[in-house]
């Protein structure tokens, strides 16, 4: 079995499951910084694939490429939380995983999730779990009406919800999801949304980067803003509310929490164990990225620092606005201050994610213009 020992320096190995945005960030920061990457994923063409020294296509449940994957890597990672927790179990046998199993289990199932929020005293938004179609009147007796029906596996931005204001539309939504488990969520009324990603490391050390103000559109994350336009003492409460999150799941690696703010007050909405979308402003505007943090606690390296240099708004560009040749770059391209990032997709679809830029300027509001004239004009 190759060594656990840490810190891993560069030279080494590192192992990512999921070929996605994520792990081609991941894997493009870990190459800087001198570390071969080797990427699992199923897709030929994946985003992580193409820039990994080695990239294993296989299955996330497949023995032989785990078997193969354990072997070569001093250490391994996630880019996305619906990887099977018996494969990270089987990893862990051969190398040193994180964030560990137990801490991925519980973000990928929004049951699980909610349960551990309320049983950790950490306000949601109400909710009933919902395991058959009988629990869902009692459910909106408990969340009142609009609310959310959540398949409680595999949905992301956005899918595998629907809004329901009766018992009769809540029915029709669980058998339209095939009867599986779900949560029922009541409708907050949002002021705003915000999220913290954080970076923790084996013996407890942690640092948040600054708090982002969410935009969503559809559900999918439209653009972030940073710093947070919420009051500081809320600012603040959000990222004690993060830190206690994965100080109570003994988290190691990245962890993104994202909060609700209505009626002044924050509930936690998700909490994804790695880096976020939200994240990706850290890129340019700040001393240390989100996937120079995930790759530094994985090798056990001390943490970088999370200082933000600019304010700065990230908008994501969507699929929708592919055209046959891309969307119109000139216009994004113009701005000396504005930093791209594409992710490699070879075919584009409505809401899905195929890149991002980054609007750095020292006037926030004058960066959010920026981004919305940009995102226009695409
Ligand atoms: P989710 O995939 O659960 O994070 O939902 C995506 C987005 O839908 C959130 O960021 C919110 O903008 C919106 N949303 C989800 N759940 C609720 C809720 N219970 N009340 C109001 N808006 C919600």
């Amino acid at each position: 079995m190759p060594s656990k020992s840490l810190p891993i320096f560069p030279g080494a190995t590192l192992g990512i499951l999921g070929g996605g945005q994520l792990g081609r960030m991941f894997t493009l920061t870990a190459r800087t910084m001198g570390y071969k990457v080797m990427v699992l994923d199923p897709d030929a063409a994946s985003p992580a694939g193409q820039m990994a020294d080695v990239h294993v296509q296989a299955d996330y449940t497949d023995l032989v490429a785990l078997k193969k994957l354990g072997e070569a890597c001093a250490a391994i990672t996630t880019e996305f939380e619906n990887v099977p927790a018996a494969s990270l179990i089987e990893l862990a046998r051969h190398c040193r995983v994180a964030p560990a199993a137990a801490a991925v289990a519980i973000a990928q199932d929004r049951s699980h999730e909610k349960t551990w929020l309320a049983d950790h005293g950490l306000a949601t938004a109400p909710f009933a779990l919902i395991r058959h179609e009988t629990d869902l009147e009692a459910g909106l007796d408990k969340t009142g009406t609009p609310a959310l029906l959540k398949v409680s596996r595999f949905g992301y931005d956005g899918k595998g919800q629907a809004r329901v204001t009766s018992l009769d539309e809540a029915c029709a939504a669980f058998r339209q999801f095939g009867n599986q488990p779900c949560v029922l969520e009541g409708f907050v009324k949002l002021d705003s949304e915000v999220s913290v990603v954080l970076a923790r490391g084996d013996s407890g050390e942690c640092t948040l980067f600054p708090v982002a103000e969410n935009r969503h559109e559809n559900g999918i994350l439209s653009l972030s803003i940073v710093p947070a336009r919420v009051p500081e003492p809320l600012a603040q409460q959000a990222r004690e509310m993060a830190r206690a999150i994965a100080d109570k799941l003994d988290y190691v690696g990245v962890m993104a929490v994202e909060f609700f703010i209505a009626g002044g007050q924050l509930r936690v909405n998700e909490v994804a164990p790695r880096p976020h979308n939200s994240g990706h402003y850290t890129l340019d505007a700040c001393v240390t990225d989100q996937f120079e943090q995930q790759v530094r606690a994985l090798c056990g390296l001390p943490l970088g620092d999370p200082r933000l240099l600019s304010p700065v708004v990230m908008l994501n560009i969507l699929g929708d606005r592919w055209h046959n040749d891309g969307p119109h770059w000139a216009t994004l391209l113009a701005h000396p201050n504005i930093k791209l990032h594409l992710y490699g997709k070879h075919t584009a679809r409505a809401g899905r994610k195929m890149g991002h830029c980054n609007v750095l300027d020292s006037d926030p509001e004058r960066a959010l213009l920026l981004a919305e004239q940009v995102r226009h004009g695409l």
